[in-house]
This record gives structure tokens, C-alpha cells and sequence, in this order.
């Protein structure tokens, strides 16, 4: 068992330009790139966890989502950065049409993503971080057992549970050496 570093997408790893559809909206934020290397070279996995409620809202489809996070990939490649899993929700409990209208276990603040990310890489949450933007992405960290950190966020932080930091390279540089204290 060892520790993850959970990432949320948009406005983390790039821009959040709000139901982000297509690979020519990517847009890597100041630093990520570099930061998400750190944790490749450290050996903690870099995992994604992301609602994508576009999906059910038929804006876009989940083939399009695994279009993006491969043009992501491409992006990262020039600074030896990769993102070693991506778990996404296309879920929304009202809005939408078909199957994908319903009340999930993973759509964030539910820790479901978290879970079953953890399960499938033999990933020791009580000593792993979650990087997110938004509230839910603390209250997903806490359900799951895991650390949030609250970057780059207009909300008051005041009230957020966790640490908080200017963004996500400043974020990994505050929880890579605890990462690689409990790797060992
Ligand atoms: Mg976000
Ligand atoms: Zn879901």
C-alpha cells in the first residue's frame, strides 16, 4: 500500500473554462506541468478525479472526454509528466437525459472516484492527498479518509477544511515530502 496524489482537472491542471469539450480548450496552468512531473520522479501516482456532468448534460460524450485526457497527455509529454489514472463522473443527479441522469456514488463530494481509484491501485488513503479547486473536492478528500488541499479558489477559505495553497505546484511542494515520508 502506498500514497496517491489525487488531482482534480479544471482548474488545477488546466484552465476551468466550464464544461470544457474540446482538446483546443486545454490549457495547462503556470507550473502544473512541472509539478505533476515531481510526482512521476517521486513514484507517487498522479490520478485524476474529475465530474464531467457535460456527459449527461449531453454536451459532450465520454469518448470525447478520453479524447481530451489523451491530448492532455500529449501536453504533459514535453515535461516528462504523466498522468498515471483518470477517473471520471459523467453523472448528474437532475440534469440530462438517459441513463446517466441518476444519483451516483462518484459524482464529488461522494468519494466514490476516490474509493475505487484506491482499490484498483493498492493505494493507502489515509496517507494520500486530494488537490482540488472547490469545496466538494475537500469534502470528497474527507469522506474518502484522505488530505485536501484547497488551491487557486475564489471561495472564502476561511471555512474550508484542510490545508490551502496558491496553486498546484505550490500544493505538491507543500505535500511531496510527507508523500515520500510514507512511501517509504
Ligand atoms: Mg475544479
Ligand atoms: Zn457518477
Amino acid at each position: 500500500m502506498k500514497p496517491a496524489c489525487f488531482l482534480d482537472r479544471d482548474g488545477v491542471i488546466v484552465d476551468d473554462v466550464n464544461y470544457l469539450s474540446d482538446p483546443s480548450q486545454l490549457k495547462l496552468i503556470d507550473g502544473a506541468a512541472a509539478a505533476i512531473a515531481k510526482l512521476n520522479q517521486a513514484g507517487v501516482p498522479a490520478i485524476v478525479i474529475t465530474n464531467q456532468s457535460g456527459v449527461a448534460r449531453g454536451m459532450f460524450t465520454e469518448e470525447r472526454v478520453d479524447q481530451i485526457h489523451r491530448a492532455l497527455g500529449h501536453m504533459l509529454l514535453p515535461f516528462d509528466a504523466r498522468i498515471d489514472a483518470y477517473y471520471v463522473c459523467p453523472h448528474h443527479p437532475t440534469e440530462g437525459t438517459g441513463d446517466y441522469v441518476r444519483t451516483c456514488d462518484c459524482r464529488k463530494p461522494e468519494p466514490g472516484m476516490l474509493l475505487q481509484a484506491a482499490k484498483e491501485h493498492g493505494i493507502e488513503l489515509e496517507t494520500s492527498f486530494f488537490i482540488g479547486d472547490m469545496q466538494s473536492d475537500m469534502e470528497a478528500a474527507s469522506r474518502a479518509g484522505c488530505t485536501g488541499i484547497l488551491v487557486r479558489s475564489e471561495i472564502d477559505v476561511s471555512d474550508a477544511a484542510g490545508i490551502t495553497a496558491r496553486d498546484l505546484a505550490a500544493a505538491i511542494e507543500h505535500c511531496l515530502p510527507l508523500l515520500l515520508l510514507k512511501a517509504r
